[in-house]
């Protein structure tokens, strides 16, 4: 059977099932590369362009350790998937930055995901994937409507507070699993905010989600909130962000401050992310107003995990202190 490598890195987090089940009807494998590693980052560091953020470095090396395992790597060139904003930059050039910077690499398969023209843009990924493999049309779509309805499974399991690795499971399994702890909210509630990839790949962020949680915290995420609430805080600004994840990340911001309970919010973010930039401040400026501690984790490849503990427990521990002189 053809394998097609996924690089466990940037959208796996958000569309792995979706594209698991597209080529388990096409007949086809999707292998994924392992958990980030150091050796991973290494790789990725010494193949990537030295200024580009660390997730896509990250990426690279999940490439590189696909090498010669597989026929293919899944390199897509996302653009847009459904609300009229688009992947940032870095994403659309993807497969370009791929292929002409890395050396020796099987095939890739790259289609345009651009689904503003809703039922056009599903065709053309169909014409696309269609080629790609040499099947038909007609299979092809039958494949996406399969994968839309793993997809909304999926979706609604992060909704439950679920974390994709979880959710994979669960899918995978057919077992209905428990919400993992969420934390017994001795201390608190924060918003943990970040693009998926950032707050989902323990190796890159220092386990920081379980590491919140072990402290009493209990942990909310982008993921945790439907699209439709996102999306409508964004159109509350005067103006939204270009860029998908990020109008994601600031949404859940604004609906956390405005509508729950929150006791401080974490963002994660990424050093030479210029969206990030943007988002980092207009969440710093929402918390202000709304008086929430407020905290920014930045990753770079550089960053160790003990750097990230200490920071993250005083800012608990600031939490615990505001929470108990409330309380006198
Ligand atoms: S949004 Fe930022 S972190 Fe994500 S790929 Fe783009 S530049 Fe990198």
């Amino acid at each position: 059977m053809e394998t097609i490598g996924i690089p466990r890195a940037l959208a796996y987090y958000a569309y792995y099932p979706f594209w698991k089940t597209v080529m388990a009807t096409l007949g086809r494998e999707l292998v994924e590369s392992g958990a980030t590693t150091k050796a991973i980052l290494d790789e990725g560091i010494s193949e990537a362009c030295t200024d580009l953020c660390v997730p896509i470095k990250i990426f690279f090396g999940h490439v590189a350790e696909l090498k010669g395992r597989v026929d293919k790597i899944f390199v897509p060139r996302l653009v847009n998937v459904s609300q009229g904003d688009t992947f940032c930059p870095k994403f659309l050039g993807l497969p370009d930055m791929v292929r002409y910077g890395m050396k020796d690499l099987p095939p890739l398969f790259a289609p345009r995901v651009d689904l503003r023209k809703k039922v056009r843009g599903w065709v053309n990924l169909a014409r696309m994937v269609a080629d790609a493999f040499d099947s038909s049309i007609i299979s092809v779509l039958q494949g996406l409507e399969k994968g839309k309805r793993v997809q909304a499974a999926y979706e609604n399991l992060l909704l439950q507070g679920f974390t994709p690795k979880e959710a994979m499971e669960i899918l995978e399994t057919g077992q209905k699993g428990k919400v993992s702890d969420p934390g017994k909210e001795q201390v608190g509630t924060i918003a943990l905010l970040g693009y998926p990839y950032s707050l989902y790949d323990d190796f890159l962020n220092g386990n920081l989600l379980s590491r919140l949680r072990a402290l009493g915290v209990k942990v909310l995420t982008p993921e945790m909130v439907p699209e439709k609430v996102l999306y409508t805080k964004i159109r509350s600004l005067p103006k939204g962000l270009f860029w998908h994840f990020s109008n994601r990340v600031l949404g859940a911001g604004l609906y956390y401050l405005r509508e729950v309970q929150i006791d401080g919010i974490v963002h994660v973010s990424n050093f030479a992310c210029g969206p990030d930039a943007m988002v980092n401040k207009l969440l710093e400026l929402e918390a202000k107003k709304h008086s929430c501690p407020f905290l920014t984790i930045g990753l770079d490849e550089h960053t160790g995990q003990a750097g990230i503990h200490t920071r993250l427990e005083a800012f608990v521990d600031m939490v615990r202190w505001r929470r108990q002189r409330a309380c006198e």
